[in-house]
């Protein structure tokens, strides 16, 4: 579907033979493994369901049909479990005072180390105290917090009584929240006075107090406020000072046996499309895909410290900072900070802090790092990192490269993880036991992953080919319904290709059966009918040194159909010129191709994006198409002064 050059010359690292050897498996267990979980889905994952701490085992393993009118995913349906039990009081015995959380703040010196046992005592505080406000199992709760580790201990303390937390990115607008709040019917919000990021106090409970002004949240009757810096705030009847609710409660909090698919969460998507999607998580197949794609994808091992630098409001904090690491557990990081404050080093000096083994963050973070040059990593030697891993984004090479060889020093291979809020958990990813990495390729399925692509007819593609990228038969870690509108959910993942589930990201399957992924379906570019990746593009622009981030985008052209419209953010301390700009347009030519030429580029000094740092495409196709009428729901982006300095800056 999508023009391609660049499977013919990408390029192959080997993984190094002592991350090999130490991998949980090499490349032949993989394929063995993964065609046994493919072959006998029912044993292979009673087989995995094992790794859990069951109430009662599950009998029955999967029953799901994914369908336009009748989706229903099950997973191990007659088993009871308790997340927050499979995360705390099972490792207290053998590792009670292993550091579980290591917290550190944004100032430097700001530090808290939580071992199991203290993470235990304190999730058993908060689940007492939200049952003394009433929370009991079946409720929702929001949480609108920091980067602290209290966060995690009210998504557990709500694991443990049964009630489902909705956590909603600190970073997100009063009206962003009202909305969420609404939706998911919670009658308790937790956050905090405020929030540090970079120095800056951000009003969290001011927020809160102005969301709940809003029409539609009166149904909230409690506010838990986390005293974080101690900065002034507005007090109303329904708030309370949550040490003065939580710290005077008994450790003991016994953990409700729940039934494995009873809800674990709700988490609303970032956005990047259009209006956010509440997702619904449920407990056994969430907490074993998690926890397995945690082990296998980062090869984690006994004592390793693991640091995933996403926030907890994404999917991506929620599996990966919380969950998969604690149920195996792990030493998880908690970063309160920004890779920026208060050097630019910040990253490096907490890995070399820490002695961080496992690090996983976004291309988005990563070129933002290579903006400042590489001597920014002067200040640590990172020499105990093993893995990297990267999400969110396609990566593309050259970003891949500079986080291998200048945060990675060269050693540490990068899973590059596809996945999605709605699918739980990692789908398409290397893994550290294959003998070589293609960077920009999330190469394999996990286990139990079935991808296809599929043409917009409906035609199933074989072999070398590009297309719309299905998942064929269900997996444990799949979110199985939109809150409170399952025929959305429906709708959107089961009705454009019949029996499968529609992911909305294209995909290139190369001759060795690895995938690329080209991006969101809705981004690919028709230039006088031959389709063009985004992402491809992209890469070849960033690849440029003058170039730190690039979008591209289509709009209506009278000859081609589509015209290509390119958005550059130059690298610090480059200035615009017409030299460059046919530098660029050369570039993007010789590495695609003349139907690759660019029509119009635009100099942006920053680009919308999602408070995940993702580039909304979406509000830049409006601008380049001259829509500026209906630039849609703009309640997810970072910083709206963007979108209007780029709107007075059109080049026509
Ligand atoms: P919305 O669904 O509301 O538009 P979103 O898709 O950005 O928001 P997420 O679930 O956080 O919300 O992101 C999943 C998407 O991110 C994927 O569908 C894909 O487009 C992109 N993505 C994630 N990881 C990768 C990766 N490793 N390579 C390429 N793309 C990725
Ligand atoms: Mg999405």
């Amino acid at each position: 579907m999508t023009e391609s050059v660049s499977s013919a010359k990408a390029q192959r690292y080997p993984i190094d033979p002592d991350i090999r050897s130490r991998a949980w498996l090499d490349e032949a267990q993989y394929h063995e493994m993964y065609q046994r979980s493919i072959e006998d889905p029912d044993g292979f994952w009673r087989e995995q369901a094992k790794t859990l701490a069951w109430f009662r085992e599950p009998e029955t393993i999967s029953r799901s049909t994914f369908s336009a009118n009748g989706t229903d995913i099950r997973w191990f349906e007659d088993g009871t479990l308790n997340a927050a039990w499979n995360c705390l009081d099972r490792h207290l015995e053998t590792r009670g005072d292993q550091p579980a959380i290591i917290w550190e703040g944004d100032d430097p010196a700001d530090t808290l180390t939580l071992s199991f046992r203290e993470l235990h005592a304190r999730v058993g505080q908060c689940a007492n105290a939200l049952k003394s406000l009433g929370v009991s199992r079946g409720d929702t709760v929001t949480l609108y917090m920091p980067m602290v580790p209290e966060a995690a201990i009210a998504m557990l303390a709500c694991a443990r009584i049964g009630a489902l937390h909705s956590v909603v990115f600190g970073g997100f607008s009063p009206d962003a929240l009202a909305g969420r709040v609404q939706d998911s019917g919670s009658r308790v919000v937790i956050t905090a006075d405020e929030s540090v990021r970079g120095g800056k106090h951000i009003p969290l409970k001011d927020n809160v107090d102005e969301a709940l002004s809003r029409e539609g949240t009166e149904i909230v009757e409690h506010v838990l406020v986390v005293r974080r810096t101690g900065g002034e705030v507005a007090w109303h009847d329904r708030d309370r000072w949550y040490h003065e609710v939580v710290d005077g409660q008994s450790d003991e909090c016994p953990a409700e046996e729940l039934g494995a698919e009873e809800g674990l969460f709700i988490l609303y998507t970032s956005g990047s499309t259009g209006k956010p999607k509440g997702l619904k998580h449920t407990i056994g197949g969430y907490l074993l895909y998690t926890s397995m794609t945690h082990r296998y994808v980062f090869d984690y091992h006994d004592g390793d410290v693991y640091w995933c630098a996403a926030d907890v409001g994404w999917i991506t904090g929620h599996s990966y900072i919380v969950y998969g690491p604690l149920a195996n557990g792990a030493t998880t990081l908690m970063f309160e900070g920004v890779p920026s404050y208060p050097t630019h080093g910040r990253i490096g000096e907490v890995i070399d802090r820490h002695g961080v083994n496992i690090l996983y963050t976004s291309p988005t973070a990563v070129r933002a790092l290579m903006a400042h040059g590489e001597h920014i990593m002067d200040s640590s030697s990172r020499d105990s990192l093993r893995i990297l891993g990267s999400v969110g984004e396609p990566i593309n090479p050259e970003a891949w490269s500079w986080f291998h060889r200048v945060v990675g020093n060269g050693r540490c291979p990068i899973m590059d993880t596809w996945w999605q809020t709605e699918t739980g958990g990692h789908m398409i990813t290397p893994l550290p036991g294959f003998s070589e990495i293609k960077p920009g390729s999330a190469m394999k399925p996990f286990f139990g992953v079935q991808p296809a692509l599929y043409d917009n007819e409906g035609n199933r593609l074989e072999g070398e080919a590009s297309g719309n990228l299905v998942i064929e038969a269900s997996w444990p870690g799949q979110a199985r319904t939109i809150w409170h509108n399952h025929e959305r959910f429906e709708q959107t993942y089961f009705a454009m290709h019949e029996g499968v589930y529609f992911t909305g990201d294209g995909a290139r399957r190369d001759a060795d059966g690895d995938y690329w992924i080209t991006g969101r379906i809705d981004d690919v570019l028709n230039v006088s009918g031959h389709r063009l990746g985004t992402a491809e593009i992209e890469s070849s622009l960033v690849a440029h040194e003058a170039v730190a981030e690039a979008a591209v985008v289509g709009y209506p052209h009278d000859v081609k159909g589509q015209g290509i419209y390119i958005y550059v953010t130059l690298a610090d301390g480059v200035t615009p010129s017409e030299e460059l700009r046919k530098e660029l347009i050369t570039q993007v030519r010789h590495d695609i191709g003349p139907i690759a030429t660019p029509d119009i580029i635009q100099w942006a000094p920053g680009l919308p994006k999602t408070r995940s740092g993702k580039i909304m495409r979406r509000i830049l196709r409006k601008i380049a198409s001259n829509e500026l009428d209906g630039l849609g729901d703009t309640s997810t982006l970072a910083d709206p002064t963007v979108v209007e300095e780029l709107i007075e800056h059109r080049p026509r």
